[in-house]
C-alpha cells in the first residue's frame, strides 16, 4: 500500500488505484464555500482548472506505475460519519473514454468475498499452523518487539496476542478508546505548547485541541457528540484542578527501544517531569481515562486484576533504566493520572519488582518464540474481547 505521491519512481507489476471518484481524483471541493453537488464542477474557473491539473499529472503518475495491469476502482457509494453519498466517478475516468477501458462487474468478486469473509469470522477451532503459516509468523516473531501492552495481551490471552500484536487483524476501534486517544492528545498538545512558550496554555486551548482530535476519529455522530461534551466537563475540571501546578515537562511521548538480552522492548511515555533536579530523579506520568481503580486493582491483588497496571509502571522503570539516552537521569517515581475522576496514584519501583518483570518476559517470549499461542481459559477476558465473535461464532459458552 502507498500514496501516490509515494509511488514516484516505482513500478509494480500490477497496479489498483482505489476510490477513484469526484473529489478525490480531481473537483476537490472548497470547505466553508456553497457546496454544490460533486460531478457538477467543471473546469470553468482558472484556479480549480490548475488545481485539477496538478491532480491530473498525479493521477497519471499513479496509473503508468503499473507494468502490465492497472484495476481502478469505485463503489457505487460511500459512508462517512453514518451517512452515505453516492459517487461520481473521477473526471479523469471519463477524459480517458470508454473505448480505453474494459468495465468489470464486480457482483461476483463481492459475493465470493461475502463468502470468503465469513468463513474467516466464523472459523470455530483453532487450527495448528501449517508449514507455510508457521514461518510466516516465525518472520513476525523475529522483528518482533514487545511493548507493555502486548506483553500484558500475551498474559491475558496468548491468541489475542497472535490476532492482534502479531498479525494485526483489523479491527473497529470503540469509542472509548477514540475518546482516550483525544484525552491524551489534548494534554500532549498542552504541555507541549507549555513547554514551548513557556507559558501556561489557556483552558480554551486544552479543549480545542481535544475537539481537534477527537474530530478526526472514526466514531458515529451520536458518538461524538457524547464524548465532546463528557470530554470538555472532564478536561475543565482536571485544568481548575491543576491550574497552579502545571509544570514544564522533561520529555513528552518519550519513546524508547531498549535491549533486556535478546529481546528488544519498546514503550512511549506520555510525560517525565523532574521530581527532584538537584538528584536529576524523575517522575514518570501515564493518563488514564475511565473509571478510577483502588491500588489493589492496580496492583494486582483483587480477584477482578491481573495488576496490568502496576506491570505497566514497572516497564517504564526497566526501559528508563536501560536506555542508553536517558544514563543521565534516575526513575523515582511512576503516577497514575486518572484524568477522568480526577486522581493521581504514585508508586515507588523496587528492584526486585523489576526483576520479576524480567523473568515475566523471559518467560512470554520463549513462549511466543515457540509459536505458542493457545486460546485462554478465561472466559470472561473473551466477554469484553474483539474476537468473541471469531472464537465463539455460537457465543460464549457460559459453564
Ligand atoms: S475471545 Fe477469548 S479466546 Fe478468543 S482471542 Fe479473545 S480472549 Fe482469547
Amino acid at each position: 500500500m502507498t500514496t501516490a505521491h509515494s509511488a514516484k519512481g516505482l513500478e509494480w507489476e500490477h497496479v489498483y488505484l482505489y476510490r477513484t471518484v469526484d473529489g478525490t481524483w480531481g473537483n476537490n471541493q472548497v470547505k466553508n464555500l456553497l457546496t454544490l453537488p460533486k460531478g457538477v464542477l467543471k473546469n470553468v474557473k482558472l484556479s480549480d482548472k490548475e488545481k485539477n491539473e496538478d491532480e491530473r499529472r498525479l493521477f497519471y503518475v499513479a496509473m503508468t506505475r503499473a507494468k502490465s495491469g492497472l484495476t481502478l476502482c469505485y463503489a457505487a457509494s460511500y459512508s462517512s460519519y453514518g451517512s452515505s453519498r453516492l459517487s461520481v466517478p473521477s473526471m479523469f475516468l471519463s477524459e480517458m473514454g470508454d473505448s480505453n477501458l474494459t468495465r468489470i462487474d464486480v457482483q461476483q468478486i463481492e459475493d465470493e468475498a461475502h463468502a470468503h469473509i465469513e468463513t474467516l469470522l466464523t472459523t470455530g477451532k483453532p487450527l495448528s499452523p501449517s508449514k507455510s503459516e508457521a514461518a510466516f509468523l516465525q518472520d513476525l516473531v523475529d522483528k518482533f518487539s514487545l511493548s507493555v501492552t502486548a506483553l500484558n495481551t500475551y498474559l491475558e490471552c496468548a491468541y489475542k496476542f497472535k490476532l492482534d500484536k502479531l498479525l494485526k487483524v483489523p479491527h473497529a476501534k470503540k469509542p472509548h478508546l477514540a475518546f482516550g486517544t483525544a484525552i491524551h492528545a489534548g494534554l500532549e498538545l498542552f504541555y507541549t505548547e507549555l513547554k514551548e512558550s513557556g507559558k501556561k496554555p489557556t483552558k480554551k486551548f486544552l479543549l480545542d485541541t481535544f475537539h481537534t482530535t477527537l474530530l478526526k476519529e472514526v466514531i458515529t455522530k451520536e458518538d461524538l457528540s457524547i464524548r465532546l461534551t463528557q470530554g470538555d466537563k472532564i478536561l475543565s475540571t482536571y485544568f481548575d484542578l491543576h491550574q497552579d501546578d502545571f509544570k514544564e515537562s522533561l520529555f513528552l511521548e518519550k519513546f524508547s527501544r531498549v535491549q533486556l538480552d535478546d529481546i528488544t522492548l519498546t514503550g512511549k511515555i506520555d510525560r517525565i517531569e523532574w521530581s527532584d533536579q538537584s538528584d536529576r530523579t524523575v517522575r514518570v506520568i501515564d493518563y488514564k481515562t475511565g473509571k478510577g481503580k483502588t491500588v489493589g486493582q492496580i496492583e494486582g491483588t483483587t480477584q477482578d486484576s491481573q495488576g496490568d497496571l502496576k506491570r505497566q509502571l514497572v516497564f517504564y522503570k526497566l526501559l528508563i533504566d536501560l536506555d542508553k539516552r536517558l544514563q543521565n537521569i534516575t526513575f523515582g517515581e511512576a503516577t497514575l493520572d486518572f484524568v477522568e475522576v480526577p486522581k493521581q496514584l504514585s508508586f515507588k519501583i523496587t528492584a526486585a519488582e523489576v526483576d520479576e518483570l524480567k523473568k515475566i518476559i523471559n518467560s512470554a517470549m520463549k513462549e511466543i518464540r515457540a509459536l505458542h499461542f493457545p486460546r485462554t481459559t478465561n472466559l470472561k477476558a473473551c466477554e469484553k474481547c474483539v474476537f468473541a465473535d471469531h472464537c465463539y461464532p455460537q457465543g460464549i459458552p457460559t459453564t
